[in-house]
């Protein structure tokens, strides 16, 4: 809340805060509007997928073991902190975290600017890194929220390999592709991670058609950028 201690006229001072404003709440309330969104759209199945969003400079919250995305209540988040490498043990009494939650540990590790990480099983994005085809940007909101795709190889769900592999991609861009599996999204709030999961399906989509189209070259000019 703003408080008024400025003299009239003066200057009014505002104190820096090393650590943003964060209304764990109204943050996961977010996380569960995006999950049954990215339901609705097929984004994601069953109790596949998990959403997170930092909660302090080193902790954050995660979709419990085995929930839905679009059945999500408050208490199906789990607080993991950043210290923790290895066990992912619920703190404060909560539920158990999901399997994929290193995925979303490294992540924040690698990126100390990001403040949700959301993982779906988006099929077009999968289904073309997974035959080694390239997601090519070809709109200007694709350029403007994707800027760049990593991909990384397969590996098993919850391993440490799957979650440092796609931390090392997300140095580089904030949207990676697993092959045979799904995708990892990273943004400073959970509004722009989800519409960089939507244009990252998108641009599949896009894609796909150029491709049944015969086209397999056409991506965003680059000089457009500035238009
Ligand atoms: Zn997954």
């Amino acid at each position: 809340m703003l408080s008024e201690s400025g003299t009239a006229g003066g200057t009014a001072e505002v104190e820096e805060t090393a650590e943003p404003v964060r209304d764990r709440d109204r943050l996961v309330q977010e996380l569960i509007e995006v999950g049954r969104d990215a339901v609705g759209r097929g984004l994601v199945l069953a109790s596949g997928g998990n959403l997170s969003v930092r909660i302090s400079d080193d902790a954050f919250v995660v979709t419990a073991s085995g929930t839905w995305l679009d059945r999500l209540t408050a208490e199906d988040f789990a607080v993991v902190t950043l210290a923790d490498d290895e066990t992912g043990a619920p703190v404060q009494g909560g539920p158990k975290p999901s399997s994929e939650w290193k995925l979303h540990h490294r992540a924040y590790r690698v990126r100390p600017d990001i403040e949700c990480v959301i993982h779906l099983h988006p099929r077009q994005a999968v289904v073309l890194a997974s035959i080694g085809r390239e997601i090519r940007l070809l709109t200007l909101d694709h350029a403007y929220y994707l800027k760049s795709i990593g991909v990384t190889p397969f590996f098993h769900n919850g391993t440490d390999e799957l979650a440092d592999s796609a931390a090392a991609e997300l140095r580089e861009h904030d949207c990676v592709v697993m092959r045979h599996h799904g995708c990892s999204v990273v943004a400073d709030s959970v509004s722009m991670a989800y519409r960089r999961a939507l244009n990252l399906e998108d641009a599949a989509q896009a894609t796909a058609l150029a491709l049944q189209l015969g086209d397999t070259s056409t991506r965003f000019p680059d000089d457009a950028h500035h238009a």
